[in-house]
């Protein structure tokens, strides 16, 4: 456990030093453009020190000083100008960085849609993605260049200070530690303070989109009033959490300026005593010396706070290392699932009966990529489980011949949607896998020609915010014609929609438009599958009874698709079931049986008993 935590938080240091690493052309002139800072400070101390020695000490005239006076303006717009300059390149550090940061984010959600969808709450993935970026941000524009000018410019005092007068040095030598020491220790308070505030964001992000997103079943169940108090103690600790960092940080500030001042009065002191007591130094050094103490302690301070900042958004960095390199060593994921499918369950494996196999022709199967036909599917050894300890799926082998109706069924909870999901390509397998004609999918070459052929009509269609022609046209991956998406909307039984709409097919729906009602949002999806005109259609059949009128529709429309094409439907009609070549019946993860309803009948005892059941009229 404790190695690997430590392999888990070097990996975490790793991707910093990637993220600095790439910056390093700008790292290299934060640190010039700091010693060119450092310069122009004790330049400008120098030159100071050097009028008021002219003008109140010698007495010069006033044009004499001309000269020192433009190199005083000059090193100040020097100096002003350079520190501009690595604000500036900070700036851009953390732009980089950000953006690759957002990137690599952006890539790992997009990697495996369904499963992001699936699992987490949305409200933690979007506080991540947006809300932790942007504290990662100061790590790069202010603690990278604050850092290399307190790394360079304090020493080139010191040393300036050191030439001038050693016991001065000395002091400043023996006060400074103070300040990074201290820093250290509060530093290590605020790490853990800010890793705990951003779990309070993320969680109470993720409540109040939960709620928000569930407003209406909430209500239903009169829960509302219950969540908003959730939402209240939820939005309380992320204050108290937020509060706790800023007493951290003003208490740290405080004993910053009390260490800082202390040191200064020191030097004061000691100056004083030189000057006036023992009289064993000029106005002049005494003069400078006390012109570069500040800049000596406030380039520290500065440290201080920009230490304060970068501890607040390293915290940010390590939470989004930590998703990162969560998802990558979850069991979702493909990569390291080809690692464990070694030590995985042997999944059982269902043959089919042979009267259900249609064979195929010898030049179809032949091909290796797909096309325009049906494709032959198979299963090899499936196996699928959403993490340690969760649920197994085991679909075993199978191939699923081209043109065929498969109805999966099984209680609720038994796996359908996740062997749909695993056939369909939209999940990775733990072991074994899906290959259509011969391909496997999890290699996700083809993956774009593969879903090009495949339609899946979900329970819940997605409505884009858009016009009502343009939701139908996104099922083609081409342009089309008004014509076609009128035709593909008739096929589909939306003719009488659209006619009834306002402004027809050009009226907005979805989000900010008008909605639809689930039968036509399913046939909103059935008319983008006839544009597509798929060769494998995935369908998840309504489980809730649909009005007469629709069921005709979607029965005649679905009809007319599988023609051309492999239905695979998750059945809940004793219709759907009855009517399909091959049923797979799925218990508890598990495919169990496969073959036509009365062979079913005859051999599977569970099946007869949820056919059964159906025929009371209670489903599965
Ligand atoms: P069905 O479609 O037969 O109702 P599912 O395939 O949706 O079943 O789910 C099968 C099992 O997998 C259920 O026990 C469910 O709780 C579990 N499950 C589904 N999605 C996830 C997920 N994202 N993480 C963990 N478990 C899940």
């Amino acid at each position: 456990m404790k190695r690997s935590e430590k392999r888990r938080s070097n990996r975490k240091s790793g991707m910093l030093a990637e993220l600095m690493a790439a910056q390093k052309k700008r790292t290299s002139m934060l640190r010039i453009l700091s010693l060119a800072l450092g310069a122009a400070t004790i330049g400008q101390a120098v030159l100071l020190a050097e009028s008021v020695q002219r003008i109140f000490v010698e007495n010069a005239p006033l044009a004499s000083m001309i000269a020192v006076f433009a190199a005083l303006l000059a090193v100040m717009a020097v100096r002003a100008w350079l520190a501009y300059a690595n604000g500036r390149i900070g700036l851009r550090i953390a732009a980089d960085a950000k953006r690759d940061l957002r990137a690599r984010l952006l890539r790992l959600l997009a990697a495996n849609p369904l499963l992001t969808a699936r699992q987490g709450q949305t409200g933690g993935k979007v506080s991540v993605t947006l809300d932790a970026v942007d504290e990662a941000d100061s790590y790069f524009s202010q603690y990278a260049p604050k850092m290399a000018e307190a790394s360079i410019i304090p020493l080139l005092i010191l040393v300036a200070v050191f030439i001038l007068h050693v016991p001065s040095g000395l002091i400043l030598l023996f006060t400074a530690p103070f300040i990074p020491l201290f820093m250290a220790l509060v530093g290590i308070q605020t790490k853990h303070k800010s890793e705990e505030k951003f779990e309070q964001l993320a969680r109470f992000s993720g409540t109040f989109l939960d709620s928000l997103q569930g407003l209406v079943t909430l209500k239903l169940f009169g829960r509302a009033k219950r969540q908003e108090k959730e939402i209240q103690r939820s939005s309380l600790s992320y204050r108290d959490a937020t509060m706790s960092i800023l007493r951290v940080a003003f208490t740290n500030t405080f004993a910053l300026e009390t260490i800082v001042m202390l040191g200064i009065g020191i030097v004061a002191l000691e100056l004083a005593l030189q000057l006036v007591v023992f009289q064993t130094m000029q106005f002049h050094t005494a003069f400078l010396i006390l012109l570069l103490t500040p800049e000596f302690y406030n380039m520290l301070k500065n440290m201080g706070t920009a230490f304060h900042g970068g501890r607040t958004s390293l915290g940010a960095i390590r939470n989004i290392e930590a998703a990162l390199t969560a998802d990558a060593s979850s069991p979702l994921n493909a990569s390291v699932h080809a690692e464990r499918s070694a030590d995985a369950q042997a999944p059982t494996d269902i043959k089919l009966p042979q009267s259900n196999v249609v064979s195929l022709s010898a030049g179809r199967s032949a091909k290796t990529s797909l096309s325009a036909a049906p494709p032959v599917i198979e299963l090899h050894e499936l196996g699928f489980d959403y993490g340690a300890d969760t649920f197994v799926l085991n679909a075993g082998s199978l191939t699923i011949h081209p043109g065929k109706q498969i109805a999966i069924v099984g209680k609720s909870g038994s796996g359908k949607t996740t062997l749909l999901h695993l056939i369909a390509g939209l999940l990775p397998p733990s072991s074994g896998k899906v290959t259509v004609n011969g391909q496997s999918l999890a290699a996700g070459a083809g993956e774009d020609e593969w879903f090009r052929q495949v339609s899946y009509i979900t329970q819940h269609p997605h409505i884009f915010s858009g016009t009502f022609a343009e939701n139908i046209a996104i099922g083609a991956d081409r342009d089309v014609s008004r014509e076609e998406i009128v035709h593909a909307a008739e096929s589909a039984g939306l003719a009488a929609l659209a006619a009834e709409l306002e402004q027809g097919y050009d009226t907005l729906v979805g989000e900010g438009g008008r909605g639809l009602s689930g039968g036509e949002k399913q046939r909103l999806a059935l008319a983008r599958a006839f544009l597509k005109r798929p060769t494998v259609l995935l369908f998840d059949e309504p489980t809730t009874g649909l009005d007469l009128h629709t069921e005709r529709i979607l029965l005649r429309a679905m009809n007319e698709l599988s023609r051309k094409a492999t239905v695979i439907t998750i059945a809940h009609r004793l219709h759907t079931i009855r009517h399909a070549d091959v049923i797979l019946f799925m218990e508890q993860g598990t495919l169990i049986g496969g073959g036509t309803h009365e062979e079913l009948l005859d051999t599977l005892p569970q099946y007869a008993e949820m056919v059964n059941i159906g025929r009371q009229g209670v489903g599965s």
